[in-house]
């Protein structure tokens, strides 16, 4: 099960919602296939499934930009088969920078605002989903 957090700026007024963790669809390669949009990643993952070695880890993560410090919500998905790896990678959308996914709990480290100079996101939990 994912959670939903609120991010939001006590100094600018930026919020934005996000989910992260598993969800009910991630329990299958194929499900995950299924709403994937990317034909080349729908591919992969067809290869993978088709691989009876393959393990995956698949949840929605919170990545951040360390350029711009923008923030976006993706699919994280890691599968390792005998012979082959894969790991999704992620692109700002406002800079093109690599992002890296954010390890901790949004609600222990304090990231900072993407919008302002000065502020510093609270991170309010507020849904379970699925
Ligand atoms: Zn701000
Ligand atoms: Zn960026």
């Amino acid at each position: 099960m994912g959670e939903a957090y609120k991010l939001e700026c006590g100094h600018c007024g930026y919020h934005t919602n996000v989910f992260v963790g598993i969800g009910f669809s991630y329990v299958y390669l194929h499900s995950i296939a299924s709403f994937v949009q990317d034909v080349s990643l729908k591919k992969r993952i067809a290869d993978f499934e088709k691989e009876p070695s393959t393990r995956y880890k698949a949840y929605d993560a919170l990545y951040r930009c360390r350029a711009c410090r923008a923030i976006q919500n993706e699919l994280y998905l890691e599968m390792k088969s005998d012979n082959d790896y894969f790991v999704t990678s992620c692109c700002c959308r406002r800079c093109g920078e690599a992002m890296h996914p954010v390890p901790d709990d949004p609600r222990t480290v304090r990231l900072d605002c993407p919008e302002c100079a000065s502020g510093k996101l609270t991170a309010t939990f507020y849904m379970d989903w699925d």
